[in-house]
C-alpha cells in the first residue's frame, strides 16, 4: 500500500474544492503541516477550535481540514501566548496539518449548501441561489423543492430534526400556517443573499446569521419566510459530504486515508434563557 502523503491529500481536496474560487477576502489552503508528511487519518470539522484540536491529537489525527479559516487576516506572530497559536504550536509539534476549504467549498458542486438542503429535505435537483457569472453551476446557496407541499411549522421541524442539535435551535420568521414547497437555503451567514432569495421567488429561506432588521423588513415586505439556524449546524451536514469524497477520490488511486467528522457542538451560542 502506498504511503499517502498530504501533498496527495491537498491535491484531491481541491480537486473538489478549488482555491481559485474561493473570495478574495478568504483565506484557504495550508494553514500549517508538510507536504511531505504522511497522512492516515483526517478529522474534519466546521471551527479550529482548541476543543476541536484536543479531537485531533486524541484521535491520532494527521490532519484537520476545517470549513473556517484559523486566520483569516494577516498575523505577525503564531506566539502560543494566544489561543490561536496555542492550536498552532500544538498542531505542530504533534505533526499535524490543518487545512481549510472555506467559500470555496461554498460556491462548489457539490459544496456546503447542497448538503444543507438534503439535510432538511430537499430531494430534487439544485441551483445556486447565486450562480457565479462565469460558471453558473457554481455559486452560493441552493434552490430546490421539498416532495411535497407542507406547512412552514412543519417544515421547521424537518429542518430541526435534519440538523444537529444546537442550544439555540431554529429560529422562525412567517406565518406557521403559510405553505412552503420551493425552499432557497445557505450555509453560515446568509444576510447578504436576501435579496436573491427574494428574486428567485422561493417561498422560504433557511440561514443563519440573521438580524433583526433586514428579517423584519423582510417580513414587511412581504419576502419569503424565513428560518435562522445555528451557524456551525448548517456547515456541519457538509463535512460527511466532504470527508466522503476525499476518502473515495483518494481510494481510487491507491490511496487509503480514514476519516473521522467531528460531532462537537462548535457553535459559538451554547445555551438560551427565556423569561417565565
Ligand atoms: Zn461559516
Amino acid at each position: 500500500m502506498t504511503e499517502t502523503t498530504l501533498q496527495t491529500v491537498i491535491r484531491t481536496l481541491e480537486s473538489a474544492y478549488d482555491p481559485a474560487t474561493a473570495e478574495s477576502w478568504d483565506a484557504v489552503g495550508l494553514v500549517c503541516g508538510d507536504p511531505a508528511q504522511p497522512v492516515r487519518k483526517v478529522l474534519f470539522a466546521v471551527d479550529p477550535v482548541t476543543a476541536v484540536a484536543e479531537e485531533a491529537l486524541d484521535w491520532g489525527a494527521d490532519l484537520i481540514v476545517t470549513h473556517h479559516p484559523l486566520y483569516l487576516r494577516g498575523v505577525t506572530s503564531v506566539a502560543a501566548t494566544t489561543a490561536k497559536g496555542r492550536i498552532v504550536h500544538r498542531l505542530i509539534r504533534a505533526n499535524v496539518g490543518l487545512y481549510t476549504a472555506h467559500t470555496n467549498a461554498d460556491v462548489a458542486d457539490p459544496g456546503v449548501s447542497d448538503a444543507l438542503a438534503r439535510a432538511v429535505g430537499l430531494s430534487g435537483p439544485l441551483r445556486p441561489l447565486a450562480p457565479l457569472p462565469d460558471r453558473p453551476r457554481l455559486g452560493l446557496g441552493r434552490v430546490g423543492e421539498l416532495p411535497v407541499s407542507m406547512t412552514l411549522a412543519k417544515f421547521a421541524a424537518l429542518a430541526a430534526h435534519g440538523l444537529p442539535r444546537t442550544s439555540g435551535g431554529l429560529r422562525v420568521s412567517g406565518d406557521p400556517d403559510r405553505l412552503v414547497k420551493t425552499v432557497a437555503v445557505s450555509g453560515g451567514a446568509g444576510d447578504s443573499l436576501l435579496g436573491a432569495a427574494r428574486r428567485a421567488a422561493v417561498d422560504v429561506f433557511l440561514t443563519a446569521d440573521l438580524r433583526h432588521h433586514p428579517a423584519s423588513e423582510y417580513a414587511e415586505d412581504d419576502g419569503p419566510a424565513l428560518i435562522d439556524a445555528a451557524h456551525w449546524a448548517t456547515e456541519w451536514p457538509w463535512l460527511t459530504d466532504a470527508a466522503e469524497r476525499l476518502t473515495t477520490a483518494l481510494a481510487a488511486t491507491g490511496n487509503n486515508v480514514e476519516a473521522r467528522v467531528s460531532e462537537r457542538v462548535t457553535d459559538a451560542w451554547t445555551t438560551t434563557a427565556q423569561r417565565g
